[in-house]
C-alpha cells in the first residue's frame, strides 16, 4: 500500500505521460486522473446512470457509452447543467483518486492529474512534481503528437493555469526542454528522492 503519493502535473504536451511511463518502468504504479474520469461514467457506473436520469437516454450512444461530444455541447451552452455535472463528477473522481492511490502496491505511487493546480487538488498528494517546458516546445510537441495547429494548442493552454502559477505549486520540477537522455537522468534522480521520502513517511 502506497502511503506516499506524488502528484504529477504539467500543461498539455509538457511530457507528463512520457515521465510517468519512465517511473512505471521502475515498477512505480501510476494512477491517472484522465482514466478515472472515464471510469466514473463507464457503462454500468452509477455516474452514467445519474447522467442518463438527468439528460435522457439520448446522451448514450448505440454502444451504451456516454456521448461525450453531445454532453460537452449541452453544458457549453448551459452553465447550470455544467455546475450540476461537476458537482456529480468531481467528488466521484476525487474519491477514486484517493482509493486507487492508496491501493497502489509500489513503495510510492504517482497520481497524474493534468489539472491538479486548476482544481486545487494539492491536498490529495504528499508532493507535487511539475513537468515543465517552454511554450515553444509545448506547442511544437503537441502539434506533432495530436496533428493539430498552434492556435488550437494555444486555446487549450489558455484554459490551463499559467506556467508560473503551476511552478509555484511544485515541490520538484522536471525541466523537459532537453532530450530523452536528460529526462531519464532526472527521473532516476527523483526516484531516489521519492524512495527516501516514502521510507521516512512509513
Ligand atoms: P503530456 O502527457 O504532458 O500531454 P506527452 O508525454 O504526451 O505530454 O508528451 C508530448 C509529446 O512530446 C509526445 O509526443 C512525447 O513523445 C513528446 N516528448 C516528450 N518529452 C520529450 C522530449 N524530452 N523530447 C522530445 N519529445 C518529447
Amino acid at each position: 500500500m502506497s502511503q506516499f503519493v506524488v502528484g504529477v502535473t504539467g500543461g498539455i504536451g509538457s511530457g507528463k505521460t512520457t515521465v510517468t511511463n519512465l517511473f512505471a518502468q521502475k515498477g512505480i504504479e501510476v494512477v491517472d486522473a484522465d482514466v478515472i474520469a472515464r471510469q466514473v461514467v463507464a457503462p454500468g457506473s452509477d455516474g452514467l446512470s445519474q447522467i442518463v436520469d438527468k439528460f435522457g437516454g439520448l446522451i448514450v450512444t448505440a454502444k451504451g457509452e456516454l456521448d461525450r461530444p453531445k454532453l460537452r455541447d449541452i453544458i457549453f451552452k448551459d452553465s447550470r447543467l455544467k455546475a450540476w455535472l461537476n458537482a456529480l463528477l468531481h467528488p466521484l473522481i476525487r474519491e477514486q483518486m484517493v482509493q486507487q492511490s492508496q491501493a497502489a502496491g509500489s513503495v510510492y505511487c504517482l497520481l497524474s492529474v493534468p489539472l491538479l493546480v486548476e482544481n486545487n487538488l494539492q491536498s490529495l498528494v504528499n508532493s507535487v512534481l511539475v513537468v515543465d517546458v517552454d511554450e515553444q516546445h509545448q506547442i511544437e510537441r503537441t502539434m506533432l503528437r495530436d496533428d493539430t495547429d498552434a492556435a488550437q494548442v494555444r486555446a487549450i493552454m489558455q484554459a490551463q493555469v499559467s506556467r508560473e502559477e503551476r511552478l509555484a505549486a511544485a515541490d520538484h520540477i522536471i525541466d523537459n526542454n532537453g532530450d530523452s537522455t536528460q529526462l531519464i537522468e532526472k527521473v532516476d534522480e527523483l526516484h531516489q528522492i521519492y524512495l527516501a521520502l516514502a521510507e521516512s513517511f512509513r
